[in-house]
């Protein structure tokens, strides 16, 4: 079986788009295997229904290259850490068995997004016990990126293969801080990604498109614009680079050669 490489797991549909996109599209152009769990379905967004809502998600996978996009049935704005949630997360981890897990930020304005990254961060340590049994967890529905996985001979295509039976912690969790003011730990350059990044985040028509249903909620695409690129530059000019999205870590950085340290100081 093909593991992913980096799963980015989020509250909602089109948070990874905002918060981690590029560096995902990097990745994925880099060889790797990535994907997005979106833990909520959209069905509370001010326009369009769950159902606009997955195809632009398939289309948003489709633009960030993932080669698995899956979405569980927690409701959109009750985020809760309960345990029924984190077995459902589990059988995820273990279905796919990431080496990196990308998660929100653990502070926010919206609860979904923190409680988000608590659920993920306790699933990541429950899908590691062996004898925790998450088969009875609801398995997520897969909405993109299977196209993409159909290439990887032997890859199984409904995520149901062991219903989660294997025990897997992934290696890494990295935060994603873009929501948050909080100074990162590193930062990874998408100047070459942001282009697409922004075409995945601009495939969630629904919500990004001039129109003037909840027009007061969401800024017309050209302010959108604005506001992605001038966070895309700030974190760009921390790391030394043209454009960059934001991540932290728990752990120091471990450093073996000196003179590889990236980053310019005067
Ligand atoms: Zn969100």
């Amino acid at each position: 079986m093909t593991s992913l490489d980096i799963l980015a797991i989020a509250a909602h549909r089109d948070d990874v788009e905002q918060t981690c996109g590029g560096t995902l599209l990097k990745m994925a152009q880099r060889g790797y295997r990535t994907g997005i769990l979106d833990l909520t379905r959209g069905e509370m967004g001010t326009r369009g229904t769950a159902q606009d809502r997955e195809r632009e998600a398939a289309e948003a996978a489709r633009i960030l290259q993932v080669a698995w996009r899956g979405a569980l049935d927690i409701p959109d704005g009750r985020v809760e850490n309960t345990w029924e949630n984190k077995l459902k997360v589990v059988r995820v981890l273990r279905e796919q068995g990431p080496r990196v897990v990308i998660l929100p930020y653990w502070r926010g304005r919206h609860p979904d997004h923190y409680t988000a990254s608590t659920l993920g961060y306790e699933a990541c340590f429950a899908a590691g016990l062996a004898k925790l049994d998450c088969s009875a967890a609801a398995p997520a529905a897969v909405v993109g990126g299977v196209e993409l996985a159909s290439l990887t001979a032997g890859r199984p295509q409904d995520g149901q293969h062991d219903a989660g039976a294997t025990p897997h912690r992934p290696f890494k969790i990295i935060y994603a801080t873009l929501y948050y003011d909080v100074r990162p730990t590193f930062v990874v350059e998408i100047t070459d990604q942001f282009e697409a990044r922004f075409q995945s985040l601009m495939a969630y028509k629904t919500q990004f498109s001039d129109q003037e249903a909840g027009k007061d909620l969401f800024p017309a695409q050209k302010e959108i614009r604005a506001r992605v690129e001038s966070m895309a530059r700030f974190y760009g000019m921390l790391g030394g680079v043209e454009m960059a999205e934001p991540f932290l870590q728990k752990e120091v950085g471990l450093v073996d050669d000196l003179l590889m340290v990236p980053v310019k100081s005067i």
